[in-house]
């Protein structure tokens, strides 16, 4: 994995370099992060749906698992395939998690954001410090567990996976939650206590932000 590794940080130059988004006036480009099980995919697509937002389908290699929807949900390719996308400079940042490489399409956010639509990632914490940095206009909202507790309960409700990768995804959200509050990247923290309320806030926070001006 390593010549990929390389080629990320080069594909990271690239979008650097070549990158130039104008954020179009009332367009917003929107980052939600949150680790696993902390409800942040139903809040992202409630949000995508009420505000008629654009959801950014990301490129992935990991395993599609029941539920995923090709196409919808992630753009499920193989390494060399992602290889591809990295080489090519189709993507806006990519990361890797749990040995598994993670991208977002550029071309879709750009064409969006110059029609002025709200365009949402669903990215991890280290996308999120990369977007961000390419574009400080994103607005970007973290989700936290009301606890360390109701999280590892959520993630074993889940039943998607075995105790072992629970754990390892128990141990990853607490260091993503400690990165994201030190990392200044997040301009919001959504604690997610009752999905609906939780939902309604989201939703009051970027509405707020694309009436006062997402061009900052
Ligand atoms: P999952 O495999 O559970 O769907 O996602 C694992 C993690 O990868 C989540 O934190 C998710 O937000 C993040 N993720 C999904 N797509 C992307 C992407 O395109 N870029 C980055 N940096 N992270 C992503």
């Amino acid at each position: 994995m390593s010549r990929l590794g390389a080629e990320r940080i080069e594909g990271v130059r690239h979008v650097a370099a070549g990158n130039q988004i104008a954020m179009a006036k009332r367009g917003l480009l929107l980052i939600i992060s949150g680790p696993s099980g902390v409800g942040k995919t139903t809040i992202t697509h409630e949000v995508e749906r009420r505000l008629g937002g654009v959801f950014s389908v990301s490129m992935t290699t990991r395993p599609r698992a029941a539920e995923d929807r090709h196409g919808l949900d992630y753009h499920f390719v193989t390494v060399k395939e992602f290889q591809a996308a990295l080489d090519a400079g189709e993507l806006l940042e990519s990361a890797e998690v749990f040995g598994n490489f993670y991208g977002t399409p550029r071309r879709p956010v750009e064409d969006a954001i110059a029609a002025g639509r709200l365009m949402i990632l669903e990215i991890d914490v280290q996308g999120a410090i990369h977007v961000k940095k390419k574009l400080p206009e994103a607005y970007a909202i973290f989700v936290l567990p009301p606890s360390e507790e109701v999280l590892i309960e959520r993630l074993r409700r889940r039943k998607r996976e075995d105790e072992a990768t629970i754990q390892r995804r128990f141990g990853k959200a607490k260091r993503e939650i400690a990165l994201a509050r030190k990392c200044g990247v997040y301009d919001a923290f959504l604690v997610n206590d009752e999905l609906d309320a939780a939902i309604d806030e989201a939703v009051e926070i970027v509405q707020r932000k694309m009436r006062d001006g997402a061009t900052g």
